[in-house]
């Protein structure tokens, strides 16, 4: 007997030519929908590729679902897109649960026709964490009804107690429901203050950093700026410094960042703030270009930021400024004067020279930019600085991103939040509100906050509470993970597979000037059409923290040759999660990367010990099941550690530890020469084997 293949895909919910693709993939040779395959065969695609069902779905759930594909959904629907239908109209009660947030509201109930036939569940919505009474109101049965089901999955729950994500899937799953987290309440915050209506923009004042070699003049630039331009019109105003200062000419205001160099300017933009609308590079004319210069010009552009030129220190005698401009078309910044692009400013911080014309250039590109928000509106902003001051407790300079900030405002910022006392502008004047790209001193914080963050004002304290609240539980939970969330080489193809990266940015480091052109080629030449390599920072020297600021705020990994990383910078890579990888052999670089795209570069798993057990008895306990009865000969035994049980130096078992007590109390880990209960998801354990926890961890390979 044989079976045609547009049978077979009609059975599998497929169209023709999709199955026809899956058996290709699976090396079975057909021509076309009119091909037929022998009995044997069609048996083991259908295995194939009938959908997978969790262990979890207890079996007759997994039965009914089995028969459900062909009530719902017609044989001739070949790709399964959501069903544009609401689901069957089973709403027997009127929604009794908590208000959801407006986008959520009315689609809490729609059935989604998943691609795979089989798996018919139905989108539940639902707040995570949720009360065993939430759910049992959302699936439409008594709460005593659910609490059952789940002690038949050995969770054992009272009405009001919260379930884990994986036990309120796993209960919903047995109702034909699929769940989904609603956002958050702070996911609604933030979505609604990202929001505008384009029709309430108005100008802002551009928002300036200065940066540029040391030495340069950056701060004599800052400096000079403020006393020639910030004119005290109140009696008692006298400049402060607090992070950012606002400058106001007939045409316009100007707001600077007080805190030169690429670094502090990186550092924000690593948490996320790029605040900067325009840097100014400046560049001593009697100087030139240097290594920082072309540092600054990377930090830059990697922001994507536009750079206005200032060549300083033109009072000085033999200076060269043709010099300094050939220098900059040469690193992409030809001067506008020069047929370039780049606007340049001859400037001094000494005598005042050509200042004027440098901020009506930053006025007039700020028009180009076309920088604008909505005054009108509840405020967000960033955290510019930020201490803790002994008379005034947490005290923070903020810059206004849209909206006016006013005294009396609710803000929440990170983990913390407060009700605005009072605030001090540039000039150390009391002010009751500030617009965007204002600069204001903010008092009434609940804790300092970090240079970087956003802040937003919200429209109530008991919100802010709540939401705060729930991001320190989150906060306290994560500081458990390890964090790193940044791209490595090692994630990088599975990442090209789903699509979610289409450029690879790398940050060059080399001893010789040599070596970095040659391995900068090389791998740019590795781009292909799924994936593009750049290298957005090379240069010679050392590994640095504002290598790792960069990469960091990028999301770029660094590969350094015949370099070594500095202890500080080695100490931010693990904080940042950044993947930096030193190499000795041009072609091992090279190859490496190449791997990674190829989901061919093998990590090194390496192992540390943190404990000891002896079993020096084996329980069977209800509910519990098998119980190692064990006593700690060397380290910890942590809760969440990963083990290996060993029997005669064999190891027989590896995975994760799936309680742990003492006594009758779970606890956190067991220390040395303490006795303990351990169990496993592996069931034959034995008097005598060795428990030993570890620590995996997944490394870079890495030459000598
Ligand atoms: P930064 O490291 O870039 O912030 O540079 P500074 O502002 O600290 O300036 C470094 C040195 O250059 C100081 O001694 C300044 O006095 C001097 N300097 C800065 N700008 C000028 C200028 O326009 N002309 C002259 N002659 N000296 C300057």
């Amino acid at each position: 007997m044989t079976v045609r293949v547009h049978k077979l895909a009609k059975e599998l919910g497929l169209t023709s030519k999709e199955l026809v693709e899956k058996l290709h993939a699976l090396k079975v040779d057909v021509k076309g929908s009119m091909s037929s395959l022998d009995d044997d065969t069609a048996v083991l695609v259908k295995e194939k590729l009938a959908p997978k069902k969790k262990k979890k779905t207890a079996p007759k759930a997994a039965a009914k679902a089995a028969t459900k594909p062909k009530a719902t959904k017609p044989a001739k629907a070949p790709k399964a897109k959501p069903s544009p239908k609401k689901a069957e109209p089973k709403p027997k009660k009127k929604e009794t649960v908590p208000p959801a947030p407006a986008a959520a509201k009315e689609e809490v109930v729609e059935a989604v026709v998943e691609k795979e036939p089989e798996k018919a569940l139905k989108v539940l919505k639902i707040d995570l964490p949720i009360t065993v009474k939430d759910l049992a109101v959302k699936l439409q049965i008594k709460p005593n009804e659910l609490i059952k089901r789940l002690l038949g999955k050995k969770i054992l729950v009272t009405i009001n107690q919260s379930l884990s994500e994986e036990s309120a899937a796993s209960i919903a799953e047995d109702f034909e429901y699929k769940i989904e987290r609603l956002p958050t309440q702070e996911e609604v915050l933030l979505t609604e203050h990202e929001q505008d209506d384009p029709a309430k923009l108005k100008p802002r004042a551009p928002i300036v950093t200065f940066m540029g070699h040391v030495d340069h003049g950056k701060t004599s630039l800052l400096d000079m700026i403020r006393k020639t331009k910030v004119v005290d019109k109140e009696a008692g105003g006298i400049t402060q410094h607090i992070g950012a200062y606002e400058v106001e000419l007939p045409k316009g205001k100007v707001t600077f960042l007080d805190t030169p160099g690429h670094a502090a300017f990186t550092a924000m933009r690593a948490r996320g703030a790029n605040v900067t609308d325009v840097v100014v590079l400046v560049v001593a004319a009697d100087d030139g270009i240097m290594p920082q210069t072309v540092e600054a010009i990377d930090h830059a552009r990697a922001a994507g930021v536009p750079i206005i030129v200032a060549i300083n220190k033109i009072d000085k005698q033999n200076i060269s400024i043709d010099k300094v401009k050939r220098q900059l078309a040469e690193v992409n910044l030809a001067p506008e004067d020069w047929g370039g692009k780049t606007i340049t400013v001859g400037v001094s911080a000494k005598t005042g020279q050509g200042i004027d014309d440098l901020l009506e250039m930053l006025l007039l590109e700020a028009e180009l930019l076309e920088l604008k928000a909505n005054p009108d509106r509840l405020a967000n902003g960033v955290i510019v600085e930020a201490e803790l001051s002994r008379g005034k407790g947490p005290v923070a300079t903020v810059l206004v991103s849209r909206g006016t900030l006013k005294i009396g405002d609710v803000v929440m910022v990170g983990l913390n939040y407060g009700k605005i006392k009072a605030m001090l502008d540039d000039k150390g004047r009391r002010v009751q509100e500030a617009g965007p790209a204002k600069p204001v001193e903010i008092l009434g914080l609940s804790g300092v906050p970090q240079a970087g963050e956003r802040f937003y004002v919200l429209s109530d304290e008991k919100k802010a509470r709540e939401i705060v609240s729930v991001k320190r539980i989150d906060a306290d939970n994560k500081k458990l993970e390890a964090k790193s969330q940044k791209i490595s080489l090692e994630d990088l193809y599975n990442k090209i597979k789903e699509g979610e990266v289409k450029e690879l940015k790398i940050i060059l480091k080399a001893d010789v000037q040599g070596s970095l052109g040659a391995i900068k080629d090389s791998l740019e030449k590795l781009s292909t059409s799924e994936v593009k390599l750049f290298v957005i920072h090379g240069q010679v020297g050392n590994i640095n923290e504002s290598d790792i600021m960069l990469a960091s705020a990028s999301n770029t990994v660094i590969l350094g040759f015949h370099v070594g990383i500095t202890p500080d910078a080695k100490a931010l890579s693990r904080q940042e999660g950044v993947d930096v990888r030193i190499y000795n052999i041009i072609y091992e670089a090279v190859s490496d990367v190449k791997a990674a795209m190829e989901g061919m570069l093998e990590p090194i798993i390496e192992e540390t010990f943190l404990g000891r057990a002896e079993v020096r008895q084996v329980f069977k306990v209800s509910k519990v099941g098998i119980v190692a009865g064990c006593f700690v000969s060397k380290g910890t035994i942590p809760r969440n550690a990963m083990c290996k049980l060993i029997r005669n130096t064999e190891v027989v078992f590896k995975g994760k530890i799936s309680s742990l007590r003492h006594v009758k109390d779970d606890i956190k880990e067991a220390k040395e020469d303490f006795e303990c209960g351990i169990s496993l998801s592996f069931k034959d354990i034995q008097k005598g084997d060795i428990i030993e926890a570890i620590e995996t961890k997944k490394v870079a390979r890495r030459l000598k």
